[in-house]
C-alpha cells in the first residue's frame, strides 16, 4: 500500500470514529423496565434475521471475505483447532523474537488457552508490547474488513503503533454485508458492559504486521447441525447466565469449559464432544428465562429439546444407562409389582438399578404401602 493510501486509510478510520464518538443508543432499543435490558422486538428480530441468514450463507461468506481479505497479498490463518492456532502462533512469535504481548480477557483467548501458552513461551504481558492481540468481534463478508470495538480510540491507537497485530476470530463471526454493522454495533452497544465509544472497520496493510487467525474448534460440528446450529449466532453476553435458575446454584465451575450456562447446555456436546458433555444438556429446567433475555432471540429452551432428541436418536446417551431407565419405568407402572411388601419392592429395584446406577445416587426410600394400597385403605376407612 502506498504512503497516500495508507494515509487516507487512517483518515477514513478517524472519521468513522469521530463519527459514533458521542452515539448514544437509541432510546427505543433498549427497555430498562427490565432488570437485564431487552432490546426492542423489532430490532432483536432484525439482527437475528441478519446474523442467521449471514450463518446459512458461511461457505460463500467466507469465500467472499478471504477474496476481499487477501486482495493486497495478505494471508488469513485457518486453524481446525487450538493445537493448530497455537504451534502457528509458537513459529510467528519465535521468527518475530516477540518477549512482550498485549491482550484482554476475552472468552476466544480462554478457550484456546492463550495466556498459558503465552507463559510457557516466557512472553510478559505489557501494555506497550511486540504483539497486540486485539479483539474483533467479527468479519465483514462484502468488504473484508475486521470490525473491532473501540473505547476512547485506544484500540485505534493500538492498530497503529508499529506492533505486530494478531487478531484471533471463530469462524462463526461473520455478517455478510457492510449495510448491517449499525444494526450490529447498536446491539453491542446496548449489551457491552464496558462503554464502547465507537467502531473500527480494519483491514490490514502489511502482510508481516497483521496475522489473522479464523478458528473452527468444534463449530463446524454445530453447523451440521441444521437446527442447533442458530446457537452459533451467540454473542457472549452472558445474559442467559444471570437469569437461569440452575446456573445460579452449580455456577460455572462443573462445566469446567469458558462455555457456561443455557447456552453451554446447548454448545458444549458439539464444540468439545458428545460423551463428555452430553450431560448439560440434561441439567436444564426449560423454564425459557434464557430465551427472554437473549439479545438475538435465540430458542435455547427448543435447542435443548433438540439435543436431548438428537442423542436419544443416535443413541447418544448411555445404552446401560438407557436400559436401566427402561426396567425402571416398567416396575414402578406395574401395579402388581408396586403392591408388593416394602422389603420385595426395594430388592427388585436395587436388582434393577444396578450397583453402577446407584454408585452417585442414593435408592429413594419406599413407602410401607403402595399408594395403590393407602388409598384403597383410605377409602374403606371413609366407608366405615
Ligand atoms: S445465548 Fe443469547 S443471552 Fe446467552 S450469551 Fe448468547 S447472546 Fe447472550
Amino acid at each position: 500500500m502506498s504512503d497516500s493510501a495508507y494515509f487516507k486509510f487512517l483518515q477514513d478510520s478517524k472519521s468513522i470514529i469521530d463519527e459514533n464518538k458521542n452515539k448514544t443508543v437509541d432510546a427505543s432499543l433498549v427497555d430498562n423496565t427490565n432488570d437485564c435490558k431487552i432490546l426492542d422486538t423489532n430490532k432483536k428480530k432484525y439482527l437475528a434475521f441478519v446474523l442467521q441468514k449471514s450463518l446459512e450463507e458461511l461457505d460463500e461468506n467466507l469465500l467472499k471475505f478471504e477474496n476481499k481479505y487477501c486482495r493486497k497479498g495478505l494471508k488469513i490463518n485457518w486453524a481446525v483447532d487450538y493445537d493448530d492456532l497455537l504451534s502457528e502462533l509458537h513459529s510467528i512469535m519465535s521468527k518475530r523474537k516477540v518477549k512482550t504481548a498485549y491482550y484482554t480477557k476475552h472468552y476466544l483467548y480462554e478457550e484456546v488457552g492463550l495466556e498459558d501458552f503465552l507463559k510457557k513461551q516466557k512472553i510478559k504481558y505489557s501494555e506497550g508490547a511486540d504483539v497486540n492481540f486485539i479483539e474483533a468481534q467479527t468479519l465483514i463478508a462484502d468488504t473484508g474488513n475486521l470490525f473491532i470495538l473501540d473505547n476512547d480510540m485506544s484500540n485505534f491507537k493500538r492498530l497503529n503503533d508499529g506492533s505486530i497485530n494478531i487478531f484471533i476470530i471463530g469462524v462463526e463471526q461473520l455478517i455478510s454485508s457492510l449495510a448491517d454493522v449499525e444494526a450490529y454495533y447498536n446491539t453491542q452497544l446496548a449489551i457491552s458492559q464496558k462503554g464502547y465509544n465507537g467502531y473500527i472497520l480494519y483491514h490490514p496493510i502489511k502482510k508481516d504486521k497483521d496475522y489473522l487467525f479464523i478458528v473452527d474448534n468444534g463449530r463446524s460440528n454445530m453447523l451440521n447441525m441444521q437446527r442447533q446450529r442458530v446457537a452459533l449466532n451467540c454473542l457472549h453476553c452472558g445474559r442467559c447466565a444471570k437469569v437461569c435458575p440452575v446456573y445460579s446454584v452449580i455456577g460455572s465451575e462443573p462445566y469446567n469449559n469458558v462455555f457456561t450456562g443455557p447456552i453451554g447446555n446447548v454448545v458444549l456436546p458439539f464444540f468439545e464432544d458428545v460423551d463428555s458433555y452430553k450431560h448439560v444438556s440434561y441439567v436444564c429446567l426449560l423454564c425459557g428465562n434464557c430465551e427472554k433475555v437473549c439479545p438475538v432471540s435465540i430458542p435455547i429452551k427448543d435447542l435443548i429439546i433438540e439435543n436431548r432428541t438428537y442423542f436419544r436418536k443416535t443413541k447418544g446417551i448411555d445404552i446401560p444407562m438407557n436400559s436401566n431407565y427402561l426396567a425402571y419405568k416398567k416396575f414402578v407402572t406395574s401395579r402388581k409389582k408396586m403392591n408388593k411388601s416394602k422389603i420385595l419392592r426395594n430388592m427388585l429395584l436395587n436388582k434393577i438399578l444396578s450397583k453402577a446406577f446407584r454408585k452417585k445416587r442414593k435408592m429413594p426410600p419406599l413407602e410401607k404401602k403402595s399408594f395403590n394400597k393407602q388409598y384403597i385403605l383410605s377409602l374403606q376407612n371413609e366407608n366405615k
